[in-house]
């Protein structure tokens, strides 16, 4: 049989970080009661004029730098018409042919090597209302309609069909998250629907340079919902396919419950939407000065900060891609490497404990209530012989929950590790005097039994002992005849 090799491209829509939306004065807000966010211009009122949000366009034009888009000097809005009941207006306000940005691209380091994907274009938009079904499914049901959606600020991001796999595409789509998080675009809240996106995928025969007829799955929402989605889909298709089938051209959803992509309606019966120019905008003029002035704004990217920290620092690619994802983390990291500590070890206590613990009380890592200068100190204390490495997440737990000083705890609670060769070396021999059975077994050859001696050290010191200096006085102690 022939292998099938995918074909994807992706069109995601972000919800720009603006207090307000697109073209009225009114707050984009999703915990707000149903309709409560409306004005005539986002409701469709007759008579209301459209106004540009020159925030919204400074957050696109942001955007479409961090992905090296060209950002056009001029763009143009379009309508597009289409009847639904959460769209007032009976058309949507977007670009068309002639759109904010075109041929940018994304770059970044997969699990499987370099990755690179072509950005066809991104455009700005405004979004639609939500519907809410209610009751059961037919005349008896009913649908309300929020409007408080309805004219928030889009940036449609169209990929060319760069992806070969779903596990790419979800890849992509956590990466493209992440930089526009990092320059500020958008909140980025997945949970929110902050972004959106629509998996175009048909497959070919492995090695053929002839596109297949593509299908479009609308509406995935989450990382891992892309990626389950796109294999039951290419799944499908192969099916199909191999059976000797044709694919149809068409738009599929994807059904959580049964994880299938069902049809929704076939690209043939597609609705011509008569996009024309919309005539209560003008162009959208960009000046160079205004583009220059915002990639200056452009913070240090992701994929440039995690090639950073693996070159400089030779951190492992996982700890690098973890630490470099989130600004705040990255530099965190670099204060504790700066107060001393070797990178590889603060990497570690970072995506390790660190992580942990900022999980469990829902913080991020700038409101973290150890500075990096004490997690440097009480990592020293661990490199300095002074505590074991278990004891060390025991005072860091006591350091965040306390705010004390790392010294201060181990001083005052007595975590200090045991050296001292007295106090040991009795307790050593009281351990070997209490087990003769473990002892005569040891003499014997069953040098496996070595490991409960240091297990009954360990429990009568609090787990303190030096383990080096407890194996020395045990091995001492036990080859005595
Ligand atoms: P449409 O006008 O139907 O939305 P576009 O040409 O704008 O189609 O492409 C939409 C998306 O579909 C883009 O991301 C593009 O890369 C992708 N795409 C187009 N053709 C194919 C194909 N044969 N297989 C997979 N993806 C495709
Ligand atoms: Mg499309
Ligand atoms: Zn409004």
């Amino acid at each position: 049989m022939v292998p099938w090799e995918p074909v994807i491209g992706l069109e995601v829509h972000v919800q720009l970080a603006t207090r307000t939306k697109l073209f009225c004065g009114c707050e984009v807000s999703s915990a707000d009661a149903p309709n409560s966010r409306v004005c005539p211009v986002c409701l469709g009122l007759p008579g209301a004029l459209p106004v540009l949000n020159a925030r919204a366009v400074d957050l696109a034009i942001l955007s479409a730098l961090a992905l090296g888009c060209t950002v056009h000097r001029r763009s143009v809005f379009a309508r597009k018409n289409y009847f639904y009941p959460d769209l007032p207006k009976g058309y949507q306000i977007t670009q068309h042919d002639r759109p904010l940005a075109t041929g940018g691209v994304l770059e970044w380091m997969g699990a499987g090597g370099p990755r690179r994907v072509r950005i066809a274009r991104l455009h700005l938009e405004e979004d639609a209302g939500k519907s809410r079904h209610e009751g059961p499914e037919g005349p008896e049901g009913r649908t309300a309609v929020d409007f408080n959606r309805s004219g928030a600020p889009l940036a449609e991001i169209v990929t060319e069909a760069d992806l070969d796999g779903a596990a790419a595409a979800a890849d992509f789509f956590e990466r493209l998250r992440e930089l526009l998080v990092a320059v500020g675009a958008t909140q980025g809240s997945m949970e929110e629907g902050h972004l959106r996106c629509d998996a175009n995928v048909s497959l070919r025969p492995a090695g053929s340079d002839v596109l297949g007829t593509p299908v479009e799955v609308k509406n995935l929402n989450s990382f891992r919902y892309l990626e389950r989605a796109l294999d039951h889909e290419i799944e499908r298709q192969a099916a199909i396919l191999d059976a000797g089938g044709r694919v149809e051209h068409e738009t599929r959803s994807w059904d959580l419950e049964t994880g299938r992509t069902l049809a929704m309606r076939s690209k043939e019966e597609a609705h011509d939407y008569r996009f024309f120019r919309e005539p209560d905008l003008p162009p959208l003029d960009v000046t160079a000065e205004r583009v220059a002035a915002l990639r200056a704004r452009l913070p240090e990217l992701p994929e440039a900060r995690r090639a950073r920290l693996a070159a400089s620092f030779g951190l492992p690619e996982a700890a690098a891609r973890q630490i470099s994802g989130d600004a705040a983390a990255a530099a965190y990291f670099e204060a504790v490497v700066s107060a001393g500590l070797a990178p590889r070890q603060a990497a570690n206590w970072i995506t390790g404990e660190i992580a942990r613990l900022l999980k469990e009380a829902r913080l991020t890592i700038d409101e973290a209530p150890v500075s990096p200068c004490a997690l440097a100190r009480l990592v020293r204390q661990v490199e300095a012989g002074t505590i074991s490495h278990g004891m060390a997440k025991e005072v860091l737990e006591r350091m965040w929950r306390t705010g004390d000083d790392p010294e201060a705890i181990v001083a005052s609670e007595g975590l200090a590790r045991i050296a001292d060769e007295d106090h040991l070396g009795a307790i050593v021999r009281q351990a070997v005097n209490a087990n003769p059975k473990a002892v005569a077994q040891y003499r014997g050859g069953k040098t496996l039994v070595f490991g409960f001696f240091v297990g009954q050290v360990m429990k009568a010191t609090g787990g303190k002992a030096d383990p080096a200096i407890v194996n020395r006085l045990l091995a001492r102690e036990l080859e005595k005849a």
